[in-house]
């Protein structure tokens, strides 16, 4: 179903982060990730004091409830001290900061004049200090947009950033990370909230992504850029959904989190004509394990018989509310599972709309609603566990409920991969930031001085140049600029004759392809792409061999196109032995019809020779020879 957005106050702003192709920002490691072991790993607590945790930051508070340990991974050959947080952070990466400035150019944003690096408190150890940092780079105005479909789209601020670590897995106890990621530079790209519909968010981001690629200096494939969305409606409340990194998903995100505030408030305006108020939702935590001791439920009597015990609230007034559909497949009691885990660290909850169910009976519920004092139009919850996060849980889970009667709580949440959310932690408060006394401000006026008279072309600049100059398709252009082989399919169309069109969807379509029968592209090098249009433009590869010349060069068939060629190419005199075993063949045709059978020798020549030797070659001779057998006979 389609809402009407303009109508329900839809606000939408972009957070995109582009990992950028340079060396860490503040120190020279490569910004490469790796995919083996660390070489050894370091353990820490967090050591940040209260006062720099900001006394009221619900986010930083949150964490600071969960005491755990964090492991980093460390590899000596790529890490080094300044990740581990043993040495101080070098001068900035100016390279990062050229690039950044150049994307801000871009844009039209404006440069500040000093570049001042900021630490921004992280306190779920995915930093080895426990701060991230960033600076503010540019700042936009009226100018700096972008237009889309339905509207422009205004830039906000531009920021460098460093990555976070890699989490490797983690427990309510304890994190693992790996230091490969953190460090390596990083841009932020905010957008004032104009969009105000599912799609224009998508385009914006597709076009504001094209416009960092078509710096040539970023990173790119999975989980180089991601999307922080964040959205609001009227009455609702602004949630920053964090991690997008598929566009196509976007739209259907936004779409469920307008559904899921609809419903939220939808669910206010219910409690609030049953009369629910915030007092009784405060209910007291109750132990009703002896109501399960004979249970069948197998869930139940595994967690008994491990010592856990099971506690319940009543959920007053809640009952049809917590079953109640608010997302495709999720519910109002997902929403307090959710915190349920994030707080209590438990793996979640029985809630009484969805119960009798999970084994346990009827009669075990009535006594459950009895011990918790339920009334009609009661609900209730349960948890199992010990007393200390069944008490987390639960009173989590009271609060959350408290909110319902307030409408939608401002949270950060996690895109899943349906389009749904999941509530991640609080939103931060805005005061988290301190200045980095480490790191020197940097001046921009010199680099931005050498930047400004040498900016990229814009996306769609390079590609009408492609459709004006090779003849390629529209469509066709913006699949080669998406691809990121502009440069290499500009240079060898231009120094070898081959059919653009052709050329440019072997770069585009015939990788793709390849790719999804999962033959390892990534082993084609641009040598390789030179050989075949040489060889194209020579005539000795054949249109039709591309794709089994590739894939033999990918999976290490063949050691280049040469050899392949080897294997597969036809002499012009076996070509023409194949041609005259034709004419033979189809000597009475060729008595009726003359030139006329032409098209029949040519068939019969390409069954054979297909993909060994070039179709216009094989036609050229096929003619020649046709008419020479024709005047002999
Ligand atoms: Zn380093």
């Amino acid at each position: 179903m389609e809402y009407d957005y303009d109508k329900l106050g839809l606000k939408v702003g972009l957070e995109i982060h582009q990992r950028l192709d340079s060396h860490k920002l503040f120190c020279n490691c490569p910004s490469n990730l790796r995919e083996d072991e660390p070489h050894t790993w370091i353990k820490r607590r967090l050591g940040i004091s209260y006062s720099e945790l900001g006394a009221l930051d619900p986010a930083a508070r949150f964490e600071s409830l969960r005491k755990r340990d964090f492991l980093y991974g460390i590899y000596y050959d790529t890490t080094c001290e300044v990740e581990a947080d043993e040495s101080p952070p070098h001068p900035l990466n100016e390279d990062a900061l050229r690039i950044t400035i150049m994307i801000a150019l871009m844009l039209k944003m404006r440069p500040v004049d000093e570049v001042h690096v900021m630490r921004k408190i992280v306190v779920d150890g995915s930093n080895t200090t426990g701060f991230q940092r960033t600076a503010l780079v540019a700042v936009g105005d009226d100018n700096s947009y972008i237009e889309t479909k339905w509207g422009p789209v205004r830039m906000a601020t531009l920021c460098l950033e460093e990555e976070s670590a890699y989490i490797v897995d983690s427990t309510p106890e304890m994190a693992r990370y790996r230091l490969d990621r953190l460090g390596i530079p990083l841009v932020e790209l905010a957008t004032q909230p104009d969009i105000w519909h599912p799609d224009q968010a998508r385009e914006a981001a597709l076009m504001l992504g094209r416009i960092l690629r078509a710096t040539g200096r970023v990173q790119r494939g999975i989980g180089t850029i991601r999307q922080d969305i964040n959205v609001s409606i009227e009455g609702g409340a602004r949630q920053e959904i964090k991690g997008v990194q598929e566009l196509d998903l976007i739209p259907e995100i936004i779409r469920r989190e307008v559904q899921r505030q609809l419903s939220l408030l939808e669910i206010r305006e219910e409690l609030l004509s049953r009369g629910v108020v915030e007092k009784e939702i405060d209910s007291p935590i109750v132990d009703v394990t002896r109501l399960f001791e004979s249970s069948s439920s197998k869930v139940v009597k595994r967690s008994l018989y491990r010592g856990a015990k099971v506690f319940g609230i009543r959920a007053k007034g809640f009952k049809g509310i917590l079953g109640r559909e608010i997302q495709p497949g999720r519910r109002f009691g997902t929403e307090l599972a959710d915190y349920a885990r994030v707080f209590g660290g438990v793996k979640g909850i029985l809630h009484g709309d969805e119960l009798p169910g999970y084994g346990i009976s009827e009669e075990e519920v009535t006594s459950v609603r009895k011990a918790l004092s339920c009334e009609e139009g009661d609900s209730f919850i349960l948890v199992i566990g010990d007393v200390v996060s069944a008490e987390l849980t639960l009173n989590s889970v009271k609060e959350r409920m408290k909110y319902a009667l307030i409408g939608v709580p401002n949270e950060t949440r996690k895109a899943l991969p349906d389009g749904n959310t999941s509530f991640m932690r609080p939103m931060p408060g805005s005061a988290r930031m301190y200045p980095e006394t480490d790191v020197l401000p940097v001046n921009t006026r010199e680099i931005l001085r050498e930047v400004s008279g040498k900016l990229p072309a814009m996306p769609k600049d390079i590609v009408s140049s492609l459709v004006s100059k090779f003849g390629l398709t529209e469509e066709l252009a913006w699949e080669l600029f998406d691809s990121g082989r502009v440069e290499i399919f500009r240079r060898l169309a231009e120094k070898y004759k081959i059919p653009s069109r052709f050329f440019a969807s072997v770069l585009v379509s015939l990788l793709k392809s390849l790719k999804r029968e999962g033959i390892p592209v990534e082993n084609i090098t641009s040598n390789n792409f030179e050989e075949v249009a040489r060889y194209l433009s020579e005539g000795k590869l054949a249109k039709e061999a591309v794709p089994e010349a590739l894939a033999g060069i990918a999976t290490g068939k063949y050691s280049s196109i040469e050899e392949f060629i080897e294997g597969h190419s036809l002499s012009l005199d076996q070509l023409d032995k194949i041609i005259d075993e034709a004419l033979s063949k189809l000597s009475d045709k060729i008595a009726d019809r003359g030139m006329g059978a032409y098209g029949m020798v040519m068939g019969e020549v390409m069954k054979i020779v297909r993909g060994k030797i070039d179709g216009s070659i094989v036609s050229k001779r096929v003619k020649e020879r046709l008419e020479e057998f024709i005047q002999r006979s």
